[in-house]
């Protein structure tokens, strides 16, 4: 395999090329060819012009297009142009695909596309994907792709991007151009060798939240206030037609399976709901993120590093334009070491297709870096083997703007983890007993509260138990005070012991406890408290001593307030005392 990379703005360009003795040449030794057109252009008779140029001189050529965001040949950055990356295959073979967005729902589409393609394919050895994420669901589309493909093969590419933020992105398969689609480009046999790899770099800013309402890839709510209120309040970020390029280098980052994912905002509704790129599900947790270059460029060296000992003879970029933004002057620091090592070609997208497993991902944020190449392949003329160099510095300065966001990123992060680990111990000591460490009694009260909200909507029912301890006053007055407190935090482990994860125990006041047990009647809650009776009853405290308690249990009534229900617990604890102590009173 041999890969060339050329950049044009006529197709007096492209014709010059192709008509070179190297170009015939490669044709000539070439099993087939894969072009991939970067354009700047979002115009589909200059995607079309181009494909016809090649089309006469290479008739059996995939050659795919897509607009871009910014494209990237040998290695850097360029803008306002058209990249034309030609791999010319020795022994593989290559065969392209596109499906039309609007030909059915997004998972149907993507099941029946990967279907189509093991159908009409042997051999599978990577398949690259080119999508329209700004005008269909990319995301449900590889769900359903997943879902049916067999293989484990690599799964790979970018989402489609333009200039203007317009949202019209085009890809294009061999004279086919779409602004809503997917399509495919599978590499076949066993000369084909595929390395791929991902990094994000992005690290998160503000403090953790909750994604609490969501509709598709709408999220309407974020800790219970609307998407877009979070990053107006910390980002300043207003509603208007620059919404998308001023909130995209600050991604939602979330945790799955242990791996840092970003989601990129896309736009704002009525309702200050935002659309993202992909999916976010209700109950995650997200942080607002952003870029530290310099991780960014230790995770490229890194993986720099492992692509050189591949070997690779091309290697294909697809990296957010987040990243674009970031970097800025300084983006070539993270792309141009790979051109060191083979030629390197791509651009900056909306959204990056990775497939890790039998999942192909719709990631936002990201690079991914794709190399290549065939063994056993003689015929073409290979480059020599090149080293990795770090890329140098003419300007000692010129990296200080990427260094200033890494200190920034870093402060912020610092002071975030500081105030959130601050504020979980505010939250802790406010809601806890000194004593006891069980929960007070207004947290209590919260839960209750919380509690009969549920009960009243979902028509559950949950009940209390009040007890007191029997005599305590003796226990003091016979061996004092610091030996009452050791009983008291016994009673409370034992207690904490003796209850499910989900009931709650709380120090109602000096020697009173009060336990919730939520979707618990009152039947269940007399079993258990009967139960605990027993066990403190034949629990031997400090120095041996025994002790007992008294039970009062009830079960919430529809419609009643925090107070009758507390009312009628306290009377059922009078009874069980006037009973005569160490026994549950259920009323
Ligand atoms: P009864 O069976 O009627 O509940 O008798 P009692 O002696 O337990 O009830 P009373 O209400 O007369 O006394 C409660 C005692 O609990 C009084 C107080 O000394 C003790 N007490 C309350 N809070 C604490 C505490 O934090 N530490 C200690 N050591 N004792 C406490
Ligand atoms: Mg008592
Ligand atoms: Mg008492």
């Amino acid at each position: 395999m041999i890969s060339k990379i050329i950049t044009i703005n006529t197709i007096e360009m492209l014709n010059e090329y192709v008509l070179t003795e190297e170009c015939k040449n490669h044709l000539n030794c070439s099993a087939s060819v894969f072009v991939q057109v970067f354009s700047a252009v979002r115009d589909p008779c200059w995607m079309m012009a181009i494909e016809s140029t090649l089309r006469e001189s290479m008739p059996g050529g995939v050659i795919v297009g897509a607009t871009t965001m910014g494209e990237i040949a040998v290695g850097r950055l360029l803008i306002n142009t058209t990249v034309i990356s030609f791999a010319f295959l020795e022994k593989t073979k290559i065969m392209g695909f596109l499906v039309n967005g609007d030909d059915g729902n997004e998972i149907d589409l993507g099941t029946n596309f990967a279907k189509k393609i093991e159908r009409s394919c042997r051999g599978i050895a990577g398949i690259m994907l080119l999508a329209t994420p700004f005008t269909m669901d990319v995301s449900v589309f590889l769900n359903g792709f997943s879902a049916a493909r067999s293989g484990r093969y690599p799964v790979f590419g970018g989402g489609a991007g333009d200039y203007e933020a317009e949202q019209e992105p085009l890809i294009a398969l061999n004279g086919k151009c779409t602004s809503k689609g997917v399509l495919a480009v599978v590499f076949m046999g066993n000369d084909i060798q595929i390395d791929m790899h991902t990094y994000l770099g992005w690290q998160p800013l503000s403090k953790e939240m909750v994604i609490t309402e969501t509709d598709g890839l709408w999220v309407k709510k974020i800790d219970d206030e609307p998407a877009y209120e979070v990053f107006h309040r910390y980002l300043d970020i207003q509603n208007d037609e620059d919404f998308f390029l001023n909130v995209l280098e600050f991604p939602l980052l979330l945790k799955r399976n242990g791996i840092l994912y970003a989601k990129v905002p896309m736009r704002v509704n009525e309702e200050k709901a935002i659309k993202f790129i992909a999916e976010l599900k209700e109950g995650e947790k997200v942080c607002i993120g952003y870029g530290n270059p310099s991780v960014m460029i230790e995770k490229a060296n890194d993986i720099q590093n492992r692509i050189q000992a591949f070997k690779p003879e091309a290697i294909f970029l697809y990296s957010c334009i987040c990243r674009r933004y970031l970097l800025q002057s300084e983006v070539d620091l993270e792309t141009r070491p790979f051109e060191s090592i083979a030629p390197t070609s791509g651009f900056y997208t909306y959204g990056e297709i990775y497939s890790q497993g039998h999942y192909v991902m719709l990631l936002n944020a990201t690079m991914v870096a794709v190399s290549m190449k065939e063994r056993n392949g003689n015929k073409l003329i290979k480059k020599q083997e090149k080293r990795i160099e770090k890329p140098k510095l003419l300007d000692p300065f010129s990296s200080q703007h990427s260094q200033i966001i890494s200190r920034l990123v870093n402060f912020i992060r610092v002071v975030t983890e500081e105030l959130e680990q601050a504020n979980a111990e505010a939250r802790r000591l406010a809601e806890r007993d000194y004593l006891t460490q069980a929960y007070n009694r207004m947290k209590a009260h919260a839960f209750i509260k919380n509690e009969i909200e549920r009960c009243d909507r979902y028509d559950h029912v949950f009940s209390i138990i009040m007890l007191d301890m029997d005599f305590f006053k003796k226990v003091n007055d016979t061996f004092g005070h610091n030996l009452g407190d050791e009983i008291l935090i016994h009673l409370v482990n034992l207690l904490s012991r003796e209850i499910r994860t989900v009931d709650m125990l709380s120090r109602w006041g000096g020697e009173e406890f009060l336990i919730i047990m939520p979707k618990t009647d009152s039947d269940g809650a007399k079993i258990t408290a009967e139960r605990i009776r027993i066990v403190i009853e034949q629990t031997q405290f400090t120095r041996g001593l025994t002790q007992t308690c008294s039970f009062g249990v009830t079960a919430y009534k529809k419609g009643e307030s925090i107070e009758s229900m507390i009312d009628r617990v306290d009377n059922a604890l009078y009874e069980a005392k006037l009973r005569g102590r160490n026994c549950v009173v259920t009323k």
